[in-house]
């Protein structure tokens, strides 16, 4: 392919796009193809000779776009959203043609000082204290791999890395019940072992960790001989929206000298609103905290942005320098690959620049407090309708209703028709036990009449029911 062609297919590629994205909404939100049906369409073993792109995009509408969730479609009520601002999109196809690999400084210094600047941008959008530095990492659960790392060696002296974990002592890291699956993944794969993590019952409505039993848990654990690591607290657990008391875990924590990292996937880009920051209190006094501009803020999908306070106990923890990947003759660089798992690294501070410059953050702010207002007023229209009840309150845009009196088998089958209808999408949940149907906002282009055909869809598939 000439470099003439390729300017062509991108050309039409990104017409192809914006009419896909402009129509978007007479898509039905959720694929509704069956197990197999796409596989069935794909050739079983790989061409001999090449085809041109004509046919290719032809049959990529064909045969993939059928196969496709709509994860920009405006009605995307489901998980939590994952957002591709148009603006970021365009950055995410600029950085994939120059194509740099960013893992040290030299090998693109742009990258490098543009993500020290961006990652300061949104510390200062946050509202966190000067002092935290930050680094992109490729999603929410490697930056707490990374938290977790760090907790190991810290308590082990960096022994852990150089002996491996045999014949070391038992170490005991604290989260509440509410955590995200990322959360023990993480402990998993840092060799800590799963009965190690040690979750601690809710309570309030925010669902936040009780300290008192925080504290037992850590006293009982140290009479015993074993070793309390670290802590990790939510603002905005998955399920539905639980928020730690940051204040008093970082309390229990400093009294113990144990890390802190601080899990706010979803619900950090909300803090860019100063009226929501009551929710994470206390987030400056952790020692790591990570959030998805992915997610909700609208950079395209990879951007995990992770805080330090001390990236050094970090780099001590995953820093590795072979002559190769040695810049000779530099000081006062940062080589980000230092403080991530990966070594190669893509130019994700691009997107970042262009989606904060181009909204501006006070356009980045209307956007979540509308999301959060749309979707606390459906919650509300829900709730005066007789055939359903709210469990659990919104917290931000996230809240969880069930039809009245149902079963757990007819919630679910109530979600399954939902979903087949296609107009919205949305997942169930388990609160004490029960099942639940969970709803959140945080498209980046919804709009309230949305919220109207959610109203709408729910009601009338209730009813029909
Ligand atoms: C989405 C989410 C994660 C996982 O994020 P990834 O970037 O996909 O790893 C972790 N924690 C919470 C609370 C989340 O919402």
């Amino acid at each position: 392919m000439s470099w003439d062609d390729f300017a062509h297919y991108a050309k039409a590629a990104a017409d192809w796009g914006a009419d896909y994205r402009k129509t978007i909404r007479d898509q039905p939100v959720r694929a509704q193809t069956k197990p197999g049906d796409i596989a069935a369409l794909l050739d079983t073993s790989p061409p001999e000779t090449g085809t041109g792109l004509d046919r290719i995009m032809a049959d990529f509408e064909r045969v993939v776009m059928p196969g496709i969730t709509h994860w920009q479609h405006p009605r995307f009520f489901a998980y939590f959203n994952s957002n591709a601002a148009p603006a970021s999109v365009l950055a995410e196809f600029i950085a994939a043609i120059i194509a740099p690999q960013c893992m040290l400084w030299q090998t693109s210094p742009a990258a490098t000082e543009m993500e020290t600047r961006m990652l300061d941008w949104l510390r200062q959008g946050l509202g966190l204290p000067r002092g935290f530095q930050g680094v992109i990492q490729d999603s929410a659960s490697s930056a707490t791999l990374a938290a977790v790392l760090t907790m190991r060696e810290r308590a082990l002296n960096f022994r852990g890395n150089i002996d491996g974990l045999h014949g070391q002592p038992q170490l005991r890291i604290y989260c509440s019940d509410q955590v995200h699956s990322s959360i023990d993944r993480a402990i998993w794969v840092a060799g800590i072992g799963q009965n190690n993590l040690v979750k601690i019952r809710t309570t309030g409505d925010l669902r936040h960790m009780d300290p008192m039993d925080l504290e037992a848990a850590i006293a009982e654990d140290k009479l015993a001989g074993r070793v309390p690591a670290g802590i990790i607290a939510a603002t905005g657990a998955t399920g539905m929206g639980a928020c730690d008391d940051l204040e008093s875990v970082a309390a229990v924590a400093e009294e113990h000298g144990l890390y802190t990292h601080l899990d706010a996937a979803w619900a950090g880009s909300a803090m860019i609103c100063p009226e929501f920051r009551t929710l994470w209190t206390g987030a400056e006094r952790f020692d790591s905290i990570v959030f998805n501009p992915h997610k909700w803020l609208g950079a395209q999908f990879d951007c995990a942005a992770h805080f330090l306070r001390d990236p050094d106990v970090l780099r001590q923890t995953l820093a590795i320098r072979p002559e190769y990947l040695k810049t000779h003759g530099t000081h006062d660089i940062i080589d980000y690959s230092e403080w991530s798992t990966p070594l190669g690294r893509r130019f994700r501070a691009l997107k970042l620049w262009f989606l904060m410059r181009h909204y501006g953050m006070e356009g980045l702010r209307n956007r979540i407090r509308n999301h959060v207002s749309w979707s606390q007023a459906l919650c509300e229209r829900l709730r005066a309708e007789d055939g359903f009840e709210i469990v659990t309150e919104p917290i931000l845009s996230l809240w969880t209703f069930r039809p009245k009196s149902a079963s757990d088998e007819a919630t679910q089958t109530l979600v399954d028709a939902i979903n087949d209808d296609g107009r919205i999408y949305l997942t169930q949940g388990m609160v004490d036990g029960r099942k639940v149907i969970r709803f959140q906002a945080g498209q980046f282009d919804c709009e309230e009449r949305d919220f109207d055909v959610a109203f709408d869809t729910i009601t009338e598939i209730a009813r029909r029911a």
